[in-house]
């Protein structure tokens, strides 16, 4: 997949510091902030990205360069404007490079953002053939005069959008987020407008090379929202995805940047995950749970598995349903013994597990219990995690289905007590 990270703005109301340094580079907790857009695009599978820049472009060269030769992976474009065109200027003059993508994201690049890309995109996918989807955010009364608002219909259709709207003009307070995915339909739209746009006289020429500045907030979004019932919302949900924005445009807010806790920095871990019974150790009887440690049997050769996965730089994470516990047949505290005698076994061999995530809820009940990636998302949000460089072991399909959906780099399956087939597991 590719994407746009638009990179031009001028960042003034960041003056003097943006004198120097353009303000996607800028450092947040000393990493410019478009290596931390790198990141998360990476980690969400997106390797070919375009950048465009404006001035200062061979900063924009050097974090480039250097960000190619540590992820291989990722090709990366820069294209310079020395004359701005505006976001939707930028888009329609390098809409060749998005040329039969089934769809594409454009990013503003002046925000810091934790946005599940994963997540947008799948939204984007299950509207059907949608041409454009916008991710929104909600925010407070007082603010909405300097946003672009979104109004949507219940279904989650765009409505209308006012870009920095007079008091009075919308009640609504879902706002732009600066992300959207696109797709060519959305690039036809954007030449249509364009056209419809251009003064008389211009439209014999090449409208490519025009001069005018040509904004997605100021002019298309607003168009295309009018023109199309196929553009739609997607609303970052704070609380429950752990889905952060934050403009750095204004003094105050990159101070606040560089105190959120939300962007982690430091080490990114490369984590395997683990799920536990049939994996680590010998399963129980199907609608039987391991419910205390004398009970708990590793199987043998996972043990070879995992001191391979570590001399590989891999850490250990288990995620684990445990079910029983909301049936009453173990308590938490037999499960913590449980763990502990499970660190205590596999310790033995020199493997250390960095964290276990349990739920304990019962079916259909927590947004936790696997299949569902809950607890995934817990261990994210804990710690830095290189998901493309991470994977999942687990003797379940469902499991396996949730780490590539979840973009995981790599997904084993094994066959239940996988490493030692021949082995039952039998109650003492
Ligand atoms: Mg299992």
């Amino acid at each position: 997949m590719k994407a746009l990270l638009l990179a031009a703005g001028l960042g003034t109301r960041l003056r003097p510091l943006t004198e120097v340094t353009p303000k996607p580079l800028l450092p947040i907790k000393g990493r410019p902030l478009l290596e931390i857009h790198l990141d998360q695009l990476r980690a969400a599978g997106v390797y070919e990205v375009l950048i465009n820049t404006h001035y200062e472009h061979g900063q924009f060269f050097s974090l480039a360069k250097v960000y190619m030769q540590a992820h291989p992976e990722m090709y990366i474009t820069l294209v310079n404007e020395p004359k701005l065109l505006g976001s939707a200027g930028t888009l329609a003059k390098n809409a060749e490079f998005f040329r039969g993508e089934r769809e594409f994201l454009v990013i503003n690049a002046d925000n810091l953002t934790t946005i599940n890309y994963r997540k947008l995109i799948k939204f984007h996918r299950s509207r059907g053939s949608a041409m454009m989807t916008i991710a929104t955010e909600s925010v407070r009364e007082e603010e909405r005069s300097k946003k672009g608002i979104v109004e949507f219909h219940i279904d989650n259709r765009a409505t209308r959008f006012f870009e920095k709207p007079c008091a009075g003009e919308t009640t609504c307070t879902n706002a732009n987020a600066g992300i959207y995915v696109m797709t060519e339909r959305a690039l036809e739209a954007l030449d249509m407008i364009r056209i419809s746009r251009a003064p008389r006289g211009v439209l014999t020429g090449d409208l490519r090379d025009s001069e005018e500045v040509y904004d997605l907030g100021r002019h298309f979004i607003p168009e295309v929202i009018a023109s199309s019932r196929d553009v739609w919302v997607y609303h970052m949900f704070k609380s429950l995805e752990n889905e952060h924005l934050l403009d750095i445009g204004t003094p105050e807010d990159y101070a606040r940047a560089q105190e959120v806790d939300w962007i982690k920095i430091g080490p990114r871990r490369k984590v395997c995950f683990l799920d536990r019974d049939g994996v680590i150790n010998i399963k129980a009887p199907e609608h039987q749970y391991i419910t205390s440690a004398k009970d708990f049997v590793l199987v043998p050769s996972a043990v070879n598995v995992l001191v391979l996965l570590k001399v590989l730089g891999y850490e250990f994470i288990v995620v684990t349903n445990q079910r029983g516990v909301a049936l009453g047949w173990m308590s938490q505290e037999d499960l913590d013994e449980i763990h502990a005698y499970m660190r205590e076994q596999l310790a033995r061999y020199d493997v250390e597990i960095l964290d276990i995530f349990t739920c304990m809820h019962e079916e259909d009940s927590c947004d936790c219990r696997k299949p569902k990636d809950g607890l995934l998302r817990q261990a994210c949000a804990k710690y830095d995690i290189d998901l493309a460089n991470s994977l999942i072991i687990s003797d379940a399909n469902a499991d396996i289905a949730m780490g590539v959906e979840f973009g995981l780099g790599a997904t084993v399956f094994t066959e239940r007590d996988g490493f030692l087939p021949s082995r039952t597991w039998k109650r003492k």
